[in-house]
């Protein structure tokens, strides 16, 4: 085989689909799909890795992945809320002031004309007080980012920030606290998402176009010999010209041999969430028609709330709605230790604190739990990931994907990236270059 693409989530899914070389993909699960993989389950569908919803600043990245979908694909208008102190406020919270009380209203509007906090300097803390004001800074962004990252907001280095988080515009802030309508992040304003079958209906769409995934192989260990790579899941070993990874930068760190340990301790100091997704079916459809709920309140275990049958009316049976919660969580931290049970019952009794859910509704329940979530960017990020990439990439082999290049990307950069890569390789086979003799 001439190529071999490690871990088949979105990424090396799309890589092999982009390929013109005969390629095999080689994925740990029972089924590819990662991140994008969909719970199909007592009627209900949501996204078994948090919802995945399609957008882009690249209008042509999703153009392409809608029409992956074909017909399979429904349109929704976005309906967020921030749950600030009993309130449903709109989202983004600086487009939402008019929601609030009047005096938090003035004090988020006053602050952010008057800021006069300094540039930032090294941290996320300073740049949102920069940025935002005290109000919106205190009231919602800190809270919710330190509910998201784990970690407290100054311990967040900057460099992905700028992007990420547009800083609205002074007129729309105004607008937004004397009641004039507005939106923010309107790239991700309206969005699609596969009529049937959850995202993971993305991944099976490109699946189409790959002859070889070999699934429930994890990559153990990865080796060079004769100029080619030796894959092994310690029971049968593949080999290829080329490789490629997609798997997390931390397994592929350990399963190739030979990597030297200054390379080693750089991977394992990259600082990663784990999240929890707890899914709750209801007997009825009284849930409001939000697609999605932020709850910075740091009381309250979940950050996030989504409502899978407003992103398609297939999601749910009819008569019954689902909410699925998410939790960042991290070994040591209390939540991660809990069971399934307690877990679920702990996210059922804050939706009822919520009045969102009421005894005797709920009929269905799950507790999924995903290890590489969110990567986490702190001061030693940039650097330790440089040393490593490059590393992978002098060895030959290149990186592709949120958790093997352990950036915080979605869908679309991830095929974007992932098609690039083919290309290259496509490229390099055409004009017939040969893989670098590196001794591994
Ligand atoms: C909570 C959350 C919400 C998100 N929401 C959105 C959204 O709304 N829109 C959007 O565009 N993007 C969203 N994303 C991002 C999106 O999920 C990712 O960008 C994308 O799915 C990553 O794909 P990947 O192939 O790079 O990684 P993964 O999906 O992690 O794929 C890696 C694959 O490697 C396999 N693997 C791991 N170890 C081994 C091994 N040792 N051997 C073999 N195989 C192995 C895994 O099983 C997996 O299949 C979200 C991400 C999260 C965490």
């Amino acid at each position: 085989m001439a190529i071999g693409i490690l871990g088949g989530g979105l990424a090396g899914i799309a890589i092999a689909a982009h390929l013109d070389e005969q390629c095999e993909v080689l994925e740990k699960e029972t089924r590819g799909g990662g991140h994008c993989q969909t719970v199909q389950e007592d009627g209900f569908t949501y996204d078994a890795g948090g919802p995945h919803i399609i957008f882009s600043r690249n209008q042509e990245m999703v153009d392409y992945m809608v029409s992956l979908l074909g017909d399979n694909v429904h349109r929704t208008r976005r309906n967020n809320k921030i749950f600030y102190r009993g309130r449903y406020v709109k989202y983004p919270f600086e487009n939402g002031l008019f929601d609030l009380e009047p005096q938090d209203r003035f004090e988020c509007l006053y602050n952010y004309i008057k800021n006069d906090y300094p540039p930032p300097k090294t941290n996320f803390k300073e740049w949102l007080y920069h940025h935002f004001g005290k109000g919106l800074a205190e009231k919602y962004l800190i809270p919710y980012n330190e509910k998201i990252w784990n970690v407290p907001a100054e311990q967040l280095g900057l460099e992905w920030v700028e992007g990420r988080v547009p800083k609205p515009p002074l007129e729309d802030v105004i607008k937004a606290a004397v009641g004039v309508e507005t939106e923010g992040y309107t790239h991700q304003l309206y969005f699609s998402y596969p009529l049937r079958g959850g995202i993971e209906s993305l991944p099976r769409a490109l699946e189409q176009k790959v002859a070889n995934i070999t699934s429930d192989f994890t990559v153990e260990r990865v080796w060079k010999e004769a100029c080619q790579w030796c894959v092994s899941n310690g029971r049968a070993t593949r080999r290829y010209e080329k490789l490629v990874s997609t798997i997390p930068i931390q397994e592929l760190a350990h399963a190739v041999e030979g990597v030297p340990a200054e390379i080693v301790a750089a991977v394992d100091s990259l600082r990663y969430n784990s999240l929890i997704t707890v899914a709750v079916g209801f007997d009825h459809a009284r849930l409001p028609d939000y697609t999605a709920i932020y709850v910075p309140d740091p009381e309250v275990r979940f950050h996030r709330l989504s409502f899978p049958a407003l992103f398609s009316p297939h999601n749910a049976p009819h008569g019954k709605s689902i909410v699925e919660a998410e939790i960042t969580t991290n070994p040591g931290d209390g939540t991660h230790e809990m069971s399934d049970e307690q877990i679920l019952a702990d996210v059922i009794g804050d939706l009822e604190g919520m009045d969102l859910a009421h005894p005797g509704e709920v009929c269905y329940g799950r507790v999924i739990r995903t290890k590489y979530g969110y990567v986490v960017q702190d001061d030693n990020y940039r650097q330790h990931l440089k040393q490593a990439k490059a590393y992978f990439e002098q060895i030959g082999i290149p990186l592709c994907g949120r958790v093997a290049e352990f950036e915080y990307i979605n869908m679309d950069v991830c095929i974007e990236r992932a098609r690039k890569l083919a290309d290259r390789l496509n490229h390099e086979a055409a004009v017939g270059v040969q893989p670098a003799e590196v001794a591994v």
